[in-house]
């Protein structure tokens, strides 16, 4: 059969070919744009014959720091249209990991978002690679920046050529994108994805039993762009044709519920902690949700009480998924087979809240203490994931040993499995709790404990224990108007029927939040040394 190379380029050309009618609604800081792939297919040329302009050339890096919106989108096409490679920042990290990542990516042009100029200002001094600064701004004239040479986004694209044709010339396997991991110990770890990769792992974003995103679809990504390619959603549905949606900056819980009652968003996607938000904005506020047909939901676990009020109060259908930014990032997806449609209401939330099954393309397997574990829903051990959107290796990192071997990428996440591949995500290796030489699911309780209903949000953690070695502590942040007074000891009697003795938590403390990562999970390290801290640890 034939051999073409798989490249964004084409699903661009697609979108603009077959597509040409179909909208990207999107926020900037000033206004709300609608434009046809048509046009957003002519931008991503002129930008193609800018980034050419400014010196571009194959396998350059191109950084953005940016919120999600068009403009961002035109660059997820243009650099690895023109064989550069989009590098997306995450604009939440620490200035120290930015330089970091900026100079270790050897970043050539930075585009950025105009509330991000500050940061970038303070920090231009330490960037060693980088030779032009786009402004990704909606005003003409330039704002007033110690940025040189500081470029204005659409004053660019006037000058551009808007034929500029997408490079032919690539091979498959070249890098297309890059993003670095936010670290959680140590320096960011960098992952590059092939226009190959990216491809197919868009295929999968369109597999009915996975996301099924198709034309018809009206597409919301509220997992930013900057953080594993928005879930390599704008990709698949720039190709697919879908109408998108793009929240832009600084978005709120508020916004997202008016764009899905105004623009008929049938799917969206981010964290648990994007829906717990809006969730209370449904619950008091009155939207129409009824053209919602999923919310996507990943990044860590979605606890059961979530799931369960999507599913229940607004009749909103729940898909579950995992992966991780080395995975680009769908590795399983949590859907009801057929024969499971008849189960009860409980049953349903309960098989939705674990991880799912593997998506069709990869390869699974999961060791134990003593090689590879039964699929018995008990056994427990790391899972190891293979195939063609999985990385391969850190960029540029000798970390890379310590994940990628015997062919395979060791996840670092601890799973059970039941006899039909159904994962569970148990804990992180780093987060599971030892305790008398058994070991404690954080995740599980922290779930408990967030189906009740005075809960709003709860992270459990291991502290140290003389004489158990670890022992669990919830933290709980309580909704508004929940006194703390007799609800310990509420959570606790509500916890006991469902665990063994030993899993209880030692001891429940109330916060008025939870730190959080800078894509919004919870940051049990900090925790951890808060709560050290509490107890004169
Ligand atoms: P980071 O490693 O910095 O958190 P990633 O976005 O790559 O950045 O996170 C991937 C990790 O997130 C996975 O290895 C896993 O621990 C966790 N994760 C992702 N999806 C889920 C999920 N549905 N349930 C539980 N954990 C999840």
């Amino acid at each position: 059969m034939m051999h073409v190379p798989m490249t964004i380029g084409a699903m661009m050309e697609h979108a603009e070919k077959f597509f040409p009618k179909k909208l990207v609604h999107s926020q900037t800081h000033d206004k709300l744009h609608s434009l046809t792939y048509k046009q957003i297919g002519e931008r991503v040329r002129r930008l193609m014959s800018v980034f050419a302009e400014l010196g571009a050339k194959k396998g350059d890096k191109i950084g953005t720091l940016a919120w999600n919106h068009h403009r961002h989108l035109e660059t997820y096409f243009a650099a690895p249209g023109m064989h550069a490679v989009l590098h997306t920042i995450n604009i939440r990290l620490t200035p120290e990991h930015i330089i970091y990542i900026i100079n270790h990516a050897e970043d050539k042009i930075l585009l950025i978002d105009e509330d991000i100029l500050p940061l970038v200002e303070l920090i231009k001094d330490e960037l060693t690679t980088v030779e032009a600064f786009i402004v990704m701004t909606d005003k003409q004239e330039l704002p007033d920046s110690s940025l040189h040479p500081l470029y204005s986004y659409e004053e660019l694209l006037s000058t551009g050529d808007a034929a500029f044709p997408f490079t032919k010339e690539i091979d498959e396997n070249d890098p297309a994108g890059m993003c670095y991991t936010s670290a959680t110990t140590g320096k960011p770890k960098g992952v590059t994805y092939s226009h190959r990769g990216i491809v197919l792992h868009s295929l999968a974003l369109g597999l009915a039993d996975s996301a099924a995103l198709s034309e018809s679809d009206v597409s919301m990504p509220v997992v930013p762009q900057f953080h594993v390619n928005a879930w390599g959603t704008p990709f698949a549905c720039t190709w697919f044709g879908s109408t998108q949606v793009l929240p832009g900056p600084h978005f709120t819980p508020k916004r997202l519920a008016s764009f899905i009652e105004k623009f008929r968003v049938t799917i969206s996607a981010g964290v648990p902690t994007i829906w717990i938000g809006l969730l209370q904005e449904l619950e008091s506020g009155d939207y129409d949700t009824s053209s919602l047909r999923a919310v996507l939901c990943g990044g860590s676990a979605a606890p059961f009480g979530l799931i369960r009020a999507f599913e229940e109060k607004f009749n909103i259908p729940f898909y579950h998924a995992y992966g991780a930014t080395e995975t680009t990032p769908l590795a399983t997806i949590s859907r009801l087979k057929s024969y499971q449609q008849g189960l009860s209401q409980e049953e349903k939330i309960k098989e939705r809240s674990r991880q799912g099954i593997l998506v069709p393309g990869l390869e699974m397997k999961v060791k134990g203490k003593t090689g590879d574990i039964a699929w018995d829903d008990q056994e427990m051990g790391e899972l190891l994931l293979r195939g063609n959107w999985i990385a391969s290796e850190y960029y540029k990192d000798d970390r890379s040993d310590q994940a990628f071997h015997d062919g395979w990428f060791h996840t670092g996440d601890v799973v059970t499995v039941d006899e039909e591949g159904t994962i569970k995500i148990v804990d992180r290796t780093k987060d599971l709790i030892k305790s008398g030489g058994e070991w404690i699911s954080s995740v599980e309780i922290e779930n408990a404990i967030m189906s009740h209903p005075d809960v709003l949000e709860a992270s459990v953690i291991a502290i140290p224990d003389p004489k158990w070695q670890e022992r669990p502590i919830a933290c709980v942040v309580l909704k508004d108007g929940i006194k703390e007074e007799g609800t310990k000891e509420k959570l606790l009697s509500f916890l006991e029927p469902q665990f063994a003795k030993y899993w209880l938590p030692d001891d429940i403390l109330f916060l008025k939040n939870i730190p959080k990562t800078s894509v919004g999970k919870f940051l049990k390290r900090q925790l951890r040394e808060e709560v050290k801290t509490y107890y004169q640890l």
